[in-house]
């Protein structure tokens, strides 16, 4: 099968090879650019959130690039995204396309459905193979995600404007391209290398850190939080991520699947603010904020979709959090309209206010 899947940052590196392990050929799409938006906003219902958009426009891009089929994930709860695969099946079956559209979901008592779709998911393989797509998918998103959070310390302090994401682009697609786990680790060291050697010396330790909180795809997807990460780097801010795919994949699939995941942790530290799971990622958010307080931040940055219900009530929660723990926190509100020039200016607008802060304290 030539398969396309929607994009979620860089971890459409890990995907390929997952995918080349199950036998498939990955069809991936180009990186979210106006056109994906407008596409996929032009056959989606008005008032769906921007991920849904914005995938659908990726999945139509994956498609003129000929694939013959669809991943996507599914899932349960409150938040739409649990029926947003079977829409955009819908949508993509009336603009006359005849595509195989699997999705990707922890079973909930139907085991024949999910053992049907995982039959037609593993492809012409053989075990081996297999098990190798998934070890060296699995290494690649470990290394993508401890390169990426490195780089969220190094962009603040780079030589050079831009030194850092460029490094990381080079590197990143030589990942893309590397076949086995010793050539994996060789790569991680000499990109962690590379961006150590990126940091200017001379530059004051005094930098100011911020939590990055808020709806997982998001957080996560740079075209849709219009690169919320490396504008913050570039205004000398360091990020510290909240959020991690593989941890989503380890608690949502792995552990769910076998009955092992629990919200205890989460639950104790959103306590006196929000009482359970409301979807998506809202009780993570609080979660998060309070976490972040703790941790010697100075301040959080919350991002999520227009009409993104579970955000909502996080949004509603978190102006009690930042009062109680002293923390400022600046909620961002992304849809397909969002300016970047208005987003850059909330952005630095609230940089000012941090270093103010940091200049008080000292
Ligand atoms: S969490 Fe929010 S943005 Fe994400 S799919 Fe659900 S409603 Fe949409």
């Amino acid at each position: 099968m030539k398969v396309t899947f929607p994009h979620l940052g860089n971890a459409y590196i890990s995907i390929e090879a997952f995918l080349q392990g199950l036998g498939h050929e990955p069809i991936t799409p180009p990186l979210g650019t106006k056109r994906t938006l407008e596409w996929g906003s032009r056959h989606s219902p008005e008032e769906t959130c921007l991920p849904f958009k914005t995938i659908l426009g990726n999945m139509l891009e994956g498609l003129e690039l000929g694939a013959d089929s669809v991943y996507m994930i599914g899932g349960w709860g409150p938040c739409r995204l649990g029926y947003y695969a079977e829409i955009q099946r819908i949508i993509i079956e009336d603009l006359g396309k005849h595509v195989e559209f699997i999705t990707l979901e922890v079973p909930q008592g139907n085991y024949r459905l999910a053992w049907e779709r995982l039959r037609r998911v593993f492809g012409p393989t053989s075990a081996r193979k297999l098990i190798q797509g998934c070890r060296l998918s699995w290494a690649k998103l470990k290394v993508l995600e401890d390169v990426e959070a490195l780089s969220l310390h190094v962009r603040p302090r780079e030589k050079g404007p831009g030194s850092t994401s460029r490094f990381l682009h080079t590197q990143f697609q030589q990942l893309r391209e590397v076949q086995t786990m010793s050539s994996i680790q060789q790569l991680k060291a000499q990109t962690e290398q590379g961006l150590r050697d990126l940091v200017d010396p001379r530059l004051s330790p005094e930098i100011i850190r911020v939590g990055l909180i808020g709806e997982i795809y998001t957080v996560m997807e740079p075209f849709v939080n219009l690169g919320v990460e490396e504008r913050l780097g570039n205004l000398g801010v360091e990020v510290v991520r909240t959020i991690s795919l593989r941890q989503w994949i380890e608690e949502h699939v792995f552990k769910n699947a076998l009955g092992l995941y629990t919200q205890r942790s989460l639950r104790c530290s959103a306590s006196g603010y929000l009482r359970g799971f409301v979807g998506g990622h809202g009780l993570e958010s609080i979660a998060h904020s309070v976490d972040s307080a703790q941790r010697d931040l100075a301040g959080i940055i919350h991002i999520f979709p227009l009409s993104c219900m579970p955000e909502i009530i996080a949004q509603g929660i978190l102006p009690q959090v930042s009062a109680d723990k002293n923390i400022p926190i600046l909620s961002l509100v992304v849809d397909e309209h969002a300016g970047e020039t208005g987003f850059q200016t909330r952005l630095e607008a609230f940089v000012d206010l941090l270093q103010r802060r940091m200049r008080i304290c000292h």
